[in-house]
């Protein structure tokens, strides 16, 4: 049986004050039975580390670059993130490979280098509505995660997979529990060709996951938990969503 995890993707949301009073929030909420992560803006690693420091609660980053370190203005490393005490690492989420032009490469070279620093990248995958309807979806998962497995190689059954529909982000139109269960059957298949850890590897379902829609998602076979978006940014929401897991 697989421990359930709940990630929250902060996305660029967050101030000092906000993020007291949801970390609060969720920590007064504990404990839960199943484990738990916040992905926040790089700026409040730090303060994040100093308040969670004490808790059961885990948290990351939402990008790190593929470089070890240089000059790459902007970018930073995954070496960094571990000196914050990041568990985790979003890569190839939908909106840096739409609006940063990211390319499965690319995405594939930064889950190595979280891995190499003892963060686990949790990769994102998904189809955008055009590609749904064009009946692509399962070809672009599997291109996706292939380029991550074959990057990976032997170290592929450490990543954390998210399947997040791009039709399904922030638009309230969540993915039917059989189709999500649909594609990561088909991404558990892929990734036990390739590993031998694929049946204990998580996977989580991200894309308008709600209080009301966690627990049926939560409770298809090959879902191993959640990466939620506009939800996390409540404690109310967020901890609804960590008892459904
Ligand atoms: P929403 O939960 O707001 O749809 O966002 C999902 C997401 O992109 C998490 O990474």
């Amino acid at each position: 049986m697989r421990r359930k995890l709940v990630v929250g993707n902060w996305k660029m949301h967050g101030s000092h004050q906000a993020n007291a009073e949801l970390l609060a929030g969720i920590r007064a909420a504990g404990p839960f039975g199943c484990d738990l992560a916040v992905c926040v803006p790089f700026p409040y690693l730090s303060e994040t580390a100093v308040t969670l420091a004490a808790s059961d609660l885990r948290w990351g980053a939402q990008d790190c670059s593929a470089h070890a370190q240089g000059a790459y203005t902007g970018e930073v490393s995954a070496a960094m993130l571990h000196e914050f005490g990041c568990r985790y690492v979003i890569v190839g989420h939908s909106e840096r490979r739409g609006y940063h032009a990211e390319g499965d490469q690319l995405v594939a070279d930064k889950a190595k280098a979280a891995l190499a620093h003892g963060i686990t990248p949790i990769v994102c995958v998904g189809e955008t509505l055009a590609q749904r309807e064009a009946g692509e979806t399962d070809a672009v998962v599997k291109r996706q995660l292939s380029a991550v497995i074959h990057t990976l190689g032997h170290c592929a059954g450490e990543m954390v997979v998210a399947y997040e529909p791009v039709w399904a982000i922030g638009t309230g139109r969540t993915a039917t529990p059989e189709q999500a269960q649909a594609v990561h059957a088909l991404l558990r298949t892929q990734l036990q060709a390739a590993t031998a850890h694929a049946d204990t590897m998580t996977l989580l379902y991200g894309g308008s996951v709600k209080p009301d829609n966690a627990s049926t998602l939560f409770g298809q076979p090959d879902i191993d938990g959640g990466l939620i978006g506009g939800a996390a940014l409540k404690a109310a929401d967020f901890v609804a969503i960590c008892r459904a897991a």
